[in-house]
Protein backbone atom coordinates (compact mmCIF):
# COMPACT_ATOMS: atom_id res chain seq x y z
CA UNK A 1 0.00 0.00 0.00
CA UNK A 2 1.37 3.60 -0.98
CA UNK A 3 1.67 6.03 2.07
CA UNK A 4 -1.13 7.98 2.04
CA UNK A 5 -3.90 5.21 -0.15
CA UNK A 6 -6.62 5.20 2.65
CA UNK A 7 -8.48 2.96 0.47
CA UNK A 8 -7.54 0.01 2.74
CA UNK A 9 -8.59 1.81 5.36
CA UNK A 10 -11.28 -0.66 7.16
CA UNK A 11 -12.83 0.19 10.77
CA UNK A 12 -12.81 3.37 9.99
CA UNK A 13 -15.06 5.71 12.12
CA UNK A 14 -15.11 9.12 10.85
CA UNK A 15 -13.16 12.07 13.21
CA UNK A 16 -14.07 15.10 14.06
CA UNK A 17 -17.23 14.05 16.11
CA UNK A 18 -16.87 15.39 19.77
CA UNK A 19 -18.05 13.30 22.58
CA UNK A 20 -20.66 13.82 24.49
CA UNK A 21 -19.48 16.95 27.22
CA UNK A 22 -19.93 14.74 30.03
CA UNK A 23 -16.86 12.54 29.28
CA UNK A 24 -14.78 15.98 28.57
CA UNK A 25 -12.47 17.15 30.85
CA UNK A 26 -13.09 19.96 33.01
CA UNK A 27 -13.03 23.25 31.85
CA UNK A 28 -9.11 25.07 32.25
CA UNK A 29 -8.33 28.48 32.93
CA UNK A 30 -6.95 29.99 30.08
CA UNK A 31 -3.64 31.64 30.78
CA UNK A 32 -1.75 31.01 27.85
CA UNK A 33 -1.61 33.58 24.92
CA UNK A 34 0.15 34.23 21.47
CA UNK A 35 1.87 30.96 20.86
CA UNK A 36 -1.22 28.32 20.35
CA UNK A 37 -1.85 25.12 19.03
CA UNK A 38 -5.13 24.13 17.47
CA UNK A 39 -7.14 20.43 17.41
CA UNK A 40 -9.22 17.23 18.44
CA UNK A 41 -7.46 14.52 20.20
CA UNK A 42 -7.57 11.01 18.28
CA UNK A 43 -8.63 8.34 20.61
CA UNK A 44 -8.37 5.05 18.90
CA UNK A 45 -9.90 2.18 20.64
CA UNK A 46 -7.39 -1.48 19.60
CA UNK A 47 -9.93 -3.19 21.27
CA UNK A 48 -13.14 -2.48 19.55
CA UNK A 49 -11.05 -1.13 16.68
CA UNK A 50 -13.08 2.48 16.27
CA UNK A 51 -11.80 6.38 16.11
CA UNK A 52 -13.23 9.11 17.58
CA UNK A 53 -12.40 12.68 17.49
CA UNK A 54 -12.37 14.43 20.91
CA UNK A 55 -12.65 18.26 21.32
CA UNK A 56 -10.07 19.48 23.77
CA UNK A 57 -9.55 22.84 22.89
CA UNK A 58 -9.36 24.05 26.78
CA UNK A 59 -6.39 21.63 27.48
CA UNK A 60 -4.55 22.94 24.85
CA UNK A 61 -5.30 26.69 25.54
CA UNK A 62 -4.44 25.92 29.31
CA UNK A 63 -0.94 23.55 29.22
CA UNK A 64 0.12 24.13 25.14
CA UNK A 65 0.52 20.54 23.90
CA UNK A 66 2.90 17.80 24.39
CA UNK A 67 3.63 16.49 27.84
CA UNK A 68 1.06 19.14 29.30
CA UNK A 69 -1.66 18.46 27.48
CA UNK A 70 -1.51 14.72 27.65
CA UNK A 71 -0.41 15.01 31.26
CA UNK A 72 -4.40 16.72 31.58
CA UNK A 73 -5.57 14.21 29.49
CA UNK A 74 -4.13 11.05 31.24
CA UNK A 75 -4.97 12.70 34.62
CA UNK A 76 -9.04 13.09 33.16
CA UNK A 77 -9.22 10.04 30.97
CA UNK A 78 -7.04 6.99 33.45
CA UNK A 79 -8.85 5.69 35.98
CA UNK A 80 -7.00 6.69 39.43
CA UNK A 81 -7.10 2.69 40.21
CA UNK A 82 -5.89 1.57 36.27
CA UNK A 83 -3.79 -1.89 36.35
CA UNK A 84 -0.87 -0.37 34.19
CA UNK A 85 -1.23 -3.38 32.54
CA UNK A 86 -5.38 -3.21 31.88
CA UNK A 87 -7.13 -2.06 28.86
CA UNK A 88 -7.87 0.63 30.82
CA UNK A 89 -4.17 2.15 30.76
CA UNK A 90 -4.11 4.47 28.13
CA UNK A 91 -1.15 5.51 25.98
CA UNK A 92 -0.81 9.20 24.54
CA UNK A 93 1.60 10.57 21.98
CA UNK A 94 0.98 14.31 21.61
CA UNK A 95 3.39 17.15 19.53
CA UNK A 96 3.47 20.40 20.26
CA UNK A 97 2.81 23.83 18.16
CA UNK A 98 6.62 24.51 17.54
CA UNK A 99 7.08 21.00 15.58
CA UNK A 100 5.22 23.15 12.60
CA UNK A 101 8.24 25.42 12.91
CA UNK A 102 11.52 25.25 11.48
CA UNK A 103 13.52 25.41 14.25
CA UNK A 104 16.22 23.55 16.13
CA UNK A 105 15.44 21.39 18.54
CA UNK A 106 12.03 20.41 17.76
CA UNK A 107 12.61 17.09 16.41
CA UNK A 108 10.59 15.36 19.30
CA UNK A 109 7.73 14.44 20.52
CA UNK A 110 6.09 13.79 23.92
CA UNK A 111 4.78 9.94 24.87
CA UNK A 112 2.32 9.76 28.38
CA UNK A 113 0.96 6.77 30.25
CA UNK A 114 0.97 5.27 33.75
CA UNK A 115 3.97 3.53 34.09
CA UNK A 116 4.07 -0.33 34.94
CA UNK A 117 7.69 0.05 37.01
CA UNK A 118 6.91 3.42 39.15
CA UNK A 119 3.17 2.66 39.16
CA UNK A 120 2.73 6.58 38.77
CA UNK A 121 2.18 9.01 35.80
CA UNK A 122 5.14 8.35 32.90
CA UNK A 123 6.03 11.01 30.48
CA UNK A 124 9.11 10.19 28.12
CA UNK A 125 9.77 12.25 25.04
CA UNK A 126 12.11 11.36 21.76
CA UNK A 127 13.87 12.21 19.25
CA UNK A 128 14.72 10.98 15.75
CA UNK A 129 11.84 12.03 12.67
CA UNK A 130 8.57 10.89 13.98
CA UNK A 131 7.62 14.40 14.84
CA UNK A 132 7.05 15.80 11.31
CA UNK A 133 5.12 12.90 10.24
CA UNK A 134 2.91 12.78 13.30
CA UNK A 135 2.24 16.37 12.87
CA UNK A 136 0.77 15.04 9.02
CA UNK A 137 -2.25 13.35 10.85
CA UNK A 138 -3.25 16.55 11.58
CA UNK A 139 -4.03 15.94 15.52
CA UNK A 140 -1.92 17.68 18.33
CA UNK A 141 -2.60 14.13 20.51
CA UNK A 142 -3.37 10.57 20.00
CA UNK A 143 -5.13 8.28 22.63
CA UNK A 144 -4.73 4.66 22.58
CA UNK A 145 -7.09 2.61 24.71
CA UNK A 146 -8.48 -1.07 25.32
CA UNK A 147 -6.41 -4.13 24.01
CA UNK A 148 -6.75 -5.87 20.81
CA UNK A 149 -7.00 -9.62 20.67
CA UNK A 150 -4.43 -9.89 18.37
CA UNK A 151 -0.83 -8.38 17.47
CA UNK A 152 -1.88 -5.51 15.48
CA UNK A 153 0.30 -2.26 14.14
CA UNK A 154 -2.30 0.73 13.88
CA UNK A 155 -1.57 2.75 10.49
CA UNK A 156 -3.03 6.16 11.09
CA UNK A 157 -3.27 8.75 8.71
CA UNK A 158 -4.19 12.64 7.59
CA UNK A 159 -5.29 14.19 4.74
CA UNK A 160 -4.91 17.49 3.05
CA UNK A 161 -8.11 18.32 5.66
CA UNK A 162 -6.71 17.14 8.38
CA UNK A 163 -9.64 13.88 8.25
CA UNK A 164 -7.67 10.63 9.70
CA UNK A 165 -8.26 7.14 8.54
CA UNK A 166 -7.08 4.77 10.77
CA UNK A 167 -6.60 0.77 9.88
CA UNK A 168 -5.59 -2.43 12.02
CA UNK A 169 -3.03 -4.31 10.45
CA UNK A 170 -3.04 -7.98 12.40
CA UNK A 171 0.67 -9.18 12.11
CA UNK A 172 0.93 -12.21 14.70
CA UNK A 173 4.05 -12.79 11.90
CA UNK A 174 5.99 -10.20 13.50
CA UNK A 175 5.68 -11.57 17.10
CA UNK A 176 9.14 -11.36 18.75
CA UNK A 177 10.48 -9.36 15.81
CA UNK A 178 12.79 -7.09 16.87
CA UNK A 179 12.71 -3.07 16.32
CA UNK A 180 14.55 -2.75 12.76
CA UNK A 181 12.62 -6.13 11.28
CA UNK A 182 9.33 -4.70 11.92
CA UNK A 183 10.44 -0.86 10.33
CA UNK A 184 11.98 -3.40 7.52
CA UNK A 185 8.36 -5.49 7.19
CA UNK A 186 6.92 -2.24 7.32
CA UNK A 187 8.66 -0.47 4.59
CA UNK A 188 8.70 -3.28 2.51
CA UNK A 189 4.92 -3.34 2.77
CA UNK A 190 3.61 -0.05 2.82
CA UNK A 191 6.70 1.89 2.04
CA UNK A 192 6.80 3.58 5.60
CA UNK A 193 10.31 3.35 7.37
CA UNK A 194 11.12 3.79 11.30
CA UNK A 195 10.92 7.59 10.73
CA UNK A 196 6.81 7.11 10.76
CA UNK A 197 6.66 4.51 13.38
CA UNK A 198 6.43 3.86 16.89
CA UNK A 199 7.90 0.31 17.74
CA UNK A 200 8.01 -2.37 20.43
CA UNK A 201 10.49 -4.85 20.49
CA UNK A 202 10.30 -8.29 22.30
CA UNK A 203 10.85 -6.50 25.82
CA UNK A 204 7.87 -4.56 24.99
CA UNK A 205 5.53 -7.60 23.79
CA UNK A 206 6.91 -9.51 26.47
CA UNK A 207 5.82 -6.52 29.33
CA UNK A 208 9.31 -6.24 30.54
CA UNK A 209 8.66 -3.27 32.93
CA UNK A 210 11.19 -0.85 31.88
CA UNK A 211 10.68 -1.83 27.99
CA UNK A 212 10.92 1.33 25.17
CA UNK A 213 8.81 2.57 22.94
CA UNK A 214 11.10 3.41 19.89
CA UNK A 215 10.96 5.38 16.98
CA UNK A 216 13.62 6.11 13.87
CA UNK A 217 14.43 2.22 15.09
CA UNK A 218 17.55 3.90 17.70
CA UNK A 219 15.22 6.31 19.59
CA UNK A 220 13.55 5.77 22.57
CA UNK A 221 10.73 6.66 24.81
CA UNK A 222 12.62 5.45 27.27
CA UNK A 223 12.19 5.09 31.13
CA UNK A 224 9.17 3.70 32.78
CA UNK A 225 8.27 0.94 30.02
CA UNK A 226 5.63 2.85 27.91
CA UNK A 227 6.68 0.25 25.39
CA UNK A 228 5.36 -2.76 27.73
CA UNK A 229 2.18 -0.89 28.51
CA UNK A 230 1.89 -1.11 24.41
CA UNK A 231 2.51 -4.49 24.60
CA UNK A 232 -0.35 -5.49 26.91
CA UNK A 233 -2.43 -3.83 24.59
CA UNK A 234 -0.94 -6.08 21.68
CA UNK A 235 0.23 -2.94 19.67
CA UNK A 236 3.18 -4.23 17.77
CA UNK A 237 3.50 -0.83 16.32
CA UNK A 238 1.93 2.63 14.96
CA UNK A 239 2.45 4.14 11.57
CA UNK A 240 1.99 7.84 11.20
CA UNK A 241 1.86 10.30 7.87
CA UNK A 242 -0.21 12.52 6.03
CA UNK A 243 -0.58 15.97 4.43
CA UNK A 244 -2.80 17.54 7.07
CA UNK A 245 -0.89 20.92 8.70
CA UNK A 246 -1.43 21.53 12.56
CA UNK A 247 -3.09 24.55 12.93
CA UNK A 248 -0.62 26.86 15.25
CA UNK A 249 -1.08 30.68 15.69
CA UNK A 250 1.57 33.31 16.75
CA UNK A 251 4.46 31.35 15.89
CA UNK A 252 7.32 33.99 16.17
CA UNK A 253 9.16 33.01 13.01
CA UNK A 254 12.36 35.61 13.57
CA UNK A 255 12.96 33.89 16.93
CA UNK A 256 12.90 30.31 16.10
CA UNK A 257 15.22 31.13 12.90
CA UNK A 258 17.38 33.09 15.64
CA UNK A 259 17.64 30.00 17.63
CA UNK A 260 17.77 27.75 14.72
CA UNK A 261 20.70 29.92 13.36
CA UNK A 262 22.56 29.96 16.27
CA UNK A 263 21.97 26.22 16.69
CA UNK A 264 24.02 25.45 12.84
CA UNK A 265 26.62 28.00 13.74
CA UNK A 266 27.72 27.96 17.69
CA UNK A 267 31.11 25.63 18.27
CA UNK A 268 29.88 22.74 21.35
CA UNK A 269 31.42 19.67 22.48
CA UNK A 270 28.37 18.00 22.22
CA UNK A 271 27.92 18.46 18.38
CA UNK A 272 31.01 15.75 18.29
CA UNK A 273 30.85 13.73 21.16
CA UNK A 274 26.62 14.37 22.36
CA UNK A 275 26.40 13.95 26.10
CA UNK A 276 29.64 11.82 26.42
CA UNK A 277 31.90 14.64 26.43
CA UNK A 278 31.65 15.26 29.96
CA UNK A 279 32.78 11.96 31.16
CA UNK A 280 36.16 12.48 32.54
CA UNK A 281 34.84 15.64 34.23
CA UNK A 282 32.32 13.59 36.00
CA UNK A 283 35.02 10.71 36.97
CA UNK A 284 37.21 13.70 38.08
CA UNK A 285 34.00 14.44 40.64
CA UNK A 286 33.35 11.64 41.74
CA UNK A 287 29.96 11.88 39.92
CA UNK A 288 30.25 9.26 38.25
CA UNK A 289 28.56 5.62 39.60
CA UNK A 290 30.73 2.51 39.17
CA UNK A 291 30.26 -0.81 40.24
CA UNK A 292 26.59 -0.79 41.15
CA UNK A 293 26.69 2.87 42.91
CA UNK A 294 29.45 1.07 45.33
CA UNK A 295 32.31 4.00 43.86
CA UNK A 296 32.02 7.24 42.44
CA UNK A 297 35.17 7.07 40.36
CA UNK A 298 36.18 4.57 37.55
CA UNK A 299 39.57 5.60 37.27
CA UNK A 300 40.83 2.54 35.76
CA UNK A 301 38.51 2.35 33.01
CA UNK A 302 37.02 5.35 32.37
CA UNK A 303 39.49 6.28 29.25
CA UNK A 304 37.91 3.06 27.43
CA UNK A 305 34.55 4.31 27.24
CA UNK A 306 34.94 8.13 27.57
CA UNK A 307 33.62 10.81 25.03
CA UNK A 308 37.35 10.20 23.03
CA UNK A 309 36.60 6.77 22.96
CA UNK A 310 33.23 7.28 21.29
CA UNK A 311 33.96 10.13 18.67
CA UNK A 312 36.11 7.61 17.46
CA UNK A 313 34.07 5.59 16.22
CA UNK A 314 31.57 7.86 15.28
CA UNK A 315 31.30 7.65 11.39
CA UNK A 316 28.82 10.44 10.77
CA UNK A 317 27.10 13.12 12.42
CA UNK A 318 23.34 12.20 13.40
CA UNK A 319 20.36 14.38 14.30
CA UNK A 320 16.38 15.09 14.60
CA UNK A 321 14.00 16.66 12.53
CA UNK A 322 15.24 20.02 11.02
CA UNK A 323 18.03 20.01 14.40
CA UNK A 324 21.24 21.98 13.40
CA UNK A 325 22.99 20.99 16.31
CA UNK A 326 22.73 17.89 15.76
CA UNK A 327 24.36 15.73 18.49
CA UNK A 328 23.27 12.27 17.89
CA UNK A 329 26.33 9.46 17.34
CA UNK A 330 26.19 7.06 14.63
CA UNK A 331 28.85 5.02 15.42
CA UNK A 332 30.57 1.68 13.90
CA UNK A 333 33.30 -0.94 14.96
CA UNK A 334 35.09 -1.63 12.12
CA UNK A 335 36.79 -4.60 13.54
CA UNK A 336 33.97 -6.45 14.77
CA UNK A 337 31.14 -5.16 12.39
CA UNK A 338 29.60 -3.41 15.71
CA UNK A 339 26.97 -0.22 14.05
CA UNK A 340 24.66 1.12 16.63
CA UNK A 341 23.45 5.04 17.29
CA UNK A 342 25.32 6.06 20.50
CA UNK A 343 26.11 5.14 23.14
CA UNK A 344 24.80 8.59 24.74
CA UNK A 345 26.20 9.73 28.43
CA UNK A 346 23.76 7.59 30.28
CA UNK A 347 24.23 4.25 28.50
CA UNK A 348 27.95 4.09 28.85
CA UNK A 349 27.65 4.27 32.71
CA UNK A 350 24.92 2.26 32.86
CA UNK A 351 26.38 -0.60 30.76
CA UNK A 352 30.00 0.61 31.59
CA UNK A 353 30.91 2.03 34.79
CA UNK A 354 28.29 0.03 36.42
CA UNK A 355 29.34 -3.19 35.69
CA UNK A 356 33.25 -2.57 35.41
CA UNK A 357 33.26 -2.82 31.66
CA UNK A 358 36.07 -0.38 29.72
CA UNK A 359 35.88 -1.19 26.49
CA UNK A 360 33.43 0.94 24.50
CA UNK A 361 32.66 -1.18 21.90
CA UNK A 362 31.24 -3.35 24.29
CA UNK A 363 29.23 -0.74 25.25
CA UNK A 364 27.79 -0.20 22.06
CA UNK A 365 26.55 -3.78 21.13
CA UNK A 366 24.83 -3.45 24.99
CA UNK A 367 23.09 -0.30 23.51
CA UNK A 368 22.40 -2.11 19.73
CA UNK A 369 20.74 -4.75 21.82
CA UNK A 370 18.65 -2.77 24.10
CA UNK A 371 17.66 -0.63 20.57
CA UNK A 372 16.71 -3.60 18.95
CA UNK A 373 14.80 -5.19 21.82
CA UNK A 374 12.88 -2.01 22.88
CA UNK A 375 14.83 -1.91 26.52
CA UNK A 376 15.65 1.97 28.55
CA UNK A 377 19.43 1.22 28.55
CA UNK A 378 19.33 3.10 32.16
CA UNK A 379 16.94 0.58 34.05
CA UNK A 380 18.83 -2.47 31.68
CA UNK A 381 22.17 -1.45 32.64
CA UNK A 382 21.28 -0.96 36.55
CA UNK A 383 19.35 -4.17 36.78
CA UNK A 384 21.77 -6.17 35.25
CA UNK A 385 24.62 -4.26 38.00
CA UNK A 386 22.43 -5.62 40.78
CA UNK A 387 22.69 -9.03 39.37
CA UNK A 388 26.29 -8.73 38.77
CA UNK A 389 26.65 -7.33 42.41
CA UNK A 390 24.98 -10.35 44.06
CA UNK A 391 26.63 -12.51 41.67
CA UNK A 392 30.05 -10.98 42.27
CA UNK A 393 30.48 -11.34 38.38
CA UNK A 394 31.31 -7.21 37.25
CA UNK A 395 33.00 -6.95 34.22
CA UNK A 396 31.80 -10.30 32.24
CA UNK A 397 30.87 -9.06 29.38
CA UNK A 398 29.61 -12.01 28.12
CA UNK A 399 27.22 -12.06 30.76
CA UNK A 400 25.69 -8.91 30.00
CA UNK A 401 25.43 -8.98 26.78
CA UNK A 402 23.29 -12.61 27.47
CA UNK A 403 21.23 -11.02 30.34
CA UNK A 404 20.02 -8.54 27.92
CA UNK A 405 18.79 -10.72 25.68
CA UNK A 406 17.38 -12.81 28.63
CA UNK A 407 15.60 -9.79 29.60
CA UNK A 408 13.84 -8.81 26.51
CA UNK A 409 12.56 -12.36 26.51
CA UNK A 410 11.95 -13.37 30.11
CA UNK A 411 13.69 -16.46 29.74
CA UNK A 412 15.50 -17.73 33.54
CA UNK A 413 16.94 -15.08 35.68
CA UNK A 414 15.65 -12.48 32.81
CA UNK A 415 12.33 -13.05 33.82
CA UNK A 416 13.07 -11.81 37.11
CA UNK A 417 15.39 -8.85 35.95
CA UNK A 418 12.55 -7.79 33.83
CA UNK A 419 10.74 -6.54 37.15
CA UNK A 420 13.29 -4.05 37.76
CA UNK A 421 15.78 -3.26 40.92
CA UNK A 422 13.11 -1.55 43.14
CA UNK A 423 10.89 -5.42 42.99
CA UNK A 424 13.88 -7.71 43.04
CA UNK A 425 16.37 -6.03 45.43
CA UNK A 426 15.44 -8.41 48.25
CA UNK A 427 15.88 -11.44 46.72
CA UNK A 428 19.22 -10.36 44.77
CA UNK A 429 20.96 -8.79 48.35
CA UNK A 430 21.43 -5.61 47.14
CA UNK A 431 20.55 -1.76 47.62
CA UNK A 432 17.55 -0.70 46.22
CA UNK A 433 19.10 2.08 43.70
CA UNK A 434 15.94 3.26 42.48
CA UNK A 435 13.15 6.26 43.56
CA UNK A 436 9.44 5.92 42.94
CA UNK A 437 11.33 2.56 41.24
CA UNK A 438 12.81 3.90 39.22
CA UNK A 439 16.79 3.12 38.44
CA UNK A 440 19.02 6.06 39.09
CA UNK A 441 21.23 7.39 36.44
CA UNK A 442 24.53 8.66 36.10
CA UNK A 443 24.91 11.92 37.73
CA UNK A 444 25.29 10.53 41.71
CA UNK A 445 23.33 12.87 44.14
CA UNK A 446 25.54 12.32 46.88
CA UNK A 447 28.16 14.50 45.35
CA UNK A 448 25.79 17.00 43.46
CA UNK A 449 23.19 17.22 46.42
CA UNK A 450 20.65 19.72 44.21
CA UNK A 451 20.43 16.48 41.69
CA UNK A 452 19.92 14.29 44.91
CA UNK A 453 16.90 16.11 45.92
CA UNK A 454 14.98 16.55 42.33
CA UNK A 455 15.59 12.58 41.86
CA UNK A 456 13.29 12.54 45.02
CA UNK A 457 10.76 15.19 44.66
CA UNK A 458 10.52 14.17 40.84
CA UNK A 459 7.33 12.53 39.71
CA UNK A 460 8.48 10.04 37.06
CA UNK A 461 11.26 8.99 39.71
CA UNK A 462 15.18 9.09 39.99
CA UNK A 463 15.15 11.03 36.37
CA UNK A 464 18.12 13.18 35.74
CA UNK A 465 15.93 15.09 32.89
CA UNK A 466 12.76 16.00 35.24
CA UNK A 467 14.96 19.30 36.40
CA UNK A 468 18.30 18.76 34.98
CA UNK A 469 20.17 20.62 38.11
CA UNK A 470 23.33 18.95 37.40
CA UNK A 471 23.99 20.98 34.64
CA UNK A 472 24.41 24.13 37.01
CA UNK A 473 26.20 21.97 39.51
CA UNK A 474 28.46 20.57 37.03
CA UNK A 475 29.34 24.38 35.68
CA UNK A 476 29.49 26.10 39.44
CA UNK A 477 26.40 27.94 38.81
CA UNK A 478 25.69 26.78 42.44
CA UNK A 479 27.65 24.83 44.25
CA UNK A 480 27.60 21.07 44.19
CA UNK A 481 27.29 20.25 47.92
CA UNK A 482 24.39 21.64 50.07
CA UNK A 483 21.00 21.77 49.67
CA UNK A 484 20.27 25.91 50.60
CA UNK A 485 17.97 27.85 48.29
CA UNK A 486 17.74 24.56 46.12
CA UNK A 487 15.00 23.43 47.04
CA UNK A 488 13.35 26.71 44.73
CA UNK A 489 15.40 25.89 42.45
CA UNK A 490 14.64 22.28 41.71
CA UNK A 491 10.77 23.38 41.45
CA UNK A 492 11.24 26.55 39.30
CA UNK A 493 13.62 24.00 36.66
CA UNK A 494 11.00 21.56 36.43
CA UNK A 495 8.40 23.54 35.63
CA UNK A 496 10.82 25.38 32.76
CA UNK A 497 11.76 21.40 31.85
CA UNK A 498 7.58 20.80 31.86
CA UNK A 499 7.38 23.72 29.48
CA UNK A 500 9.80 22.61 27.46
CA UNK A 501 8.58 19.04 27.03
CA UNK A 502 4.95 20.72 26.23
CA UNK A 503 6.18 22.57 23.50
CA UNK A 504 8.10 20.18 22.63
CA UNK A 505 11.43 21.71 22.80
CA UNK A 506 14.91 19.56 23.48
CA UNK A 507 15.97 20.24 26.62
CA UNK A 508 19.94 20.05 25.01
CA UNK A 509 18.62 23.70 23.80
CA UNK A 510 19.69 25.24 27.71
CA UNK A 511 22.42 27.37 26.54
CA UNK A 512 20.10 28.83 23.75
CA UNK A 513 16.99 29.78 25.06
CA UNK A 514 17.24 32.81 27.49
CA UNK A 515 14.44 34.14 29.06
CA UNK A 516 13.88 36.87 26.57
CA UNK A 517 13.75 33.86 23.69
CA UNK A 518 11.54 31.69 25.93
CA UNK A 519 9.30 35.02 26.27
CA UNK A 520 9.68 35.93 22.58
CA UNK A 521 9.01 32.67 21.11
CA UNK A 522 6.05 32.10 23.15
CA UNK A 523 4.62 35.33 23.33
CA UNK A 524 4.22 34.99 26.91
CA UNK A 525 5.72 36.44 30.30
CA UNK A 526 8.70 34.25 31.80
CA UNK A 527 6.67 33.85 34.92
CA UNK A 528 3.49 32.99 33.22
CA UNK A 529 4.95 30.16 31.43
CA UNK A 530 6.76 28.69 34.72
CA UNK A 531 3.18 28.49 36.11
CA UNK A 532 2.12 26.58 32.84
CA UNK A 533 5.20 24.11 33.80
CA UNK A 534 3.58 24.44 37.58
CA UNK A 535 0.67 23.51 36.60
CA UNK A 536 1.53 20.00 34.87
CA UNK A 537 3.88 19.00 37.76
CA UNK A 538 0.84 19.73 40.58
CA UNK A 539 -1.65 17.48 37.96
CA UNK A 540 1.38 14.43 38.02
CA UNK A 541 1.69 14.57 41.34
CA UNK A 542 -2.06 14.86 42.33
CA UNK A 543 -2.47 11.39 39.91
CA UNK A 544 0.39 9.71 41.72
CA UNK A 545 -1.15 11.02 45.03
CA UNK A 546 -4.02 9.22 43.76
CA UNK A 547 -2.55 6.29 43.08
CA UNK A 548 -0.96 6.24 47.30
CA UNK A 549 2.08 8.02 46.21
CA UNK A 550 2.80 10.62 49.29
CA UNK A 551 6.20 12.29 51.42
CA UNK A 552 7.27 9.04 51.98
CA UNK A 553 8.08 8.29 48.06
CA UNK A 554 10.08 11.25 47.63
CA UNK A 555 13.03 9.61 49.59
CA UNK A 556 16.53 8.26 48.68
CA UNK A 557 19.01 5.33 49.11
CA UNK A 558 21.26 7.82 51.01
CA UNK A 559 21.09 10.54 53.37
CA UNK A 560 21.77 14.57 52.64
CA UNK A 561 22.06 16.77 55.45
CA UNK A 562 19.04 19.38 55.05
CA UNK A 563 17.19 16.91 53.16
CA UNK A 564 14.14 16.51 54.89
CA UNK A 565 13.89 20.87 55.69
CA UNK A 566 14.32 20.92 51.61
CA UNK A 567 11.26 18.84 50.95
CA UNK A 568 9.59 21.14 53.42
CA UNK A 569 10.71 23.83 51.39
CA UNK A 570 9.43 22.65 48.02
CA UNK A 571 6.13 21.32 48.86
CA UNK A 572 5.81 24.84 50.55
CA UNK A 573 7.28 26.74 47.43
CA UNK A 574 4.72 24.83 45.37
CA UNK A 575 1.65 24.77 48.11
CA UNK A 576 1.39 21.57 49.00
CA UNK A 577 1.04 19.68 51.83
CA UNK A 578 4.09 18.64 54.13
CA UNK A 579 2.91 15.32 53.37
CA UNK A 580 3.70 15.59 49.39
CA UNK A 581 0.34 15.49 48.47
CA UNK A 582 -1.68 18.02 46.08
CA UNK A 583 -4.87 19.79 48.29
CA UNK A 584 -8.10 19.06 46.73
CA UNK A 585 -8.41 23.38 46.26
CA UNK A 586 -4.92 23.40 44.23
CA UNK A 587 -7.37 21.80 41.40
CA UNK A 588 -9.72 24.03 40.88
CA UNK A 589 -7.51 25.67 39.02
CA UNK A 590 -5.58 23.22 36.98
S1 LIG B 1 19.85 18.73 20.22
FE1 LIG B 1 20.30 16.58 19.70
S2 LIG B 1 18.68 15.36 20.72
FE2 LIG B 1 18.01 17.53 20.69
S3 LIG B 1 16.73 17.67 18.83
FE3 LIG B 1 18.83 18.28 18.27
S4 LIG B 1 19.83 16.42 17.51
FE4 LIG B 1 17.97 15.81 18.62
Amino acid sequence: MAPGDNSLYANHTPVGVALPAATLMSCCVELFGMLRLNGNLLSIDVGDRSADGVAIDDELSAFIGGRGVATKLAHDRIPFDADPFGPENRVYLSTGPLQTSRMSFTGRMNATTLSPLTDGLLSTNAGGFLSRHFSGVGHPCVEIRGASDELVVVHVRGDEDGDPEVRFEPVPELAGATVKETSAVMEERHGIGGEHLVTIGPGGENQVRYASLMTSNSRAFGRGGVGAVLGSKNVKAISFDGEATLDVSGLDEEAAAAIHRDAATTDHIMKRQGTTGGIDVKNELFSLPTRYFERMDFDEGVEGINGDAVESKKYERGTCSLCAFACKLPTRDEETGIETEGPEYETVFAFGSTLLIDDIVDVMQSNELCDEYGLDTISTGVTIGAYLQAEDRFGDVDLVHELVDRIAHREGVGDLLAEGVDRIHEELGVTNWTSKGLEFPGHDGRVLHGRGLGYATANRGADHMYSKIHNLEYDGEIPQEGLDGKATLVADLEDLKAVNDSAVVCKFSRSFMTEERYETLFGADYDRLLSIGSRVVTLERHFNNRRGFDRADDSLPFTLEGFEEALDEYYDHRGWTREGTVPEEALTVQ
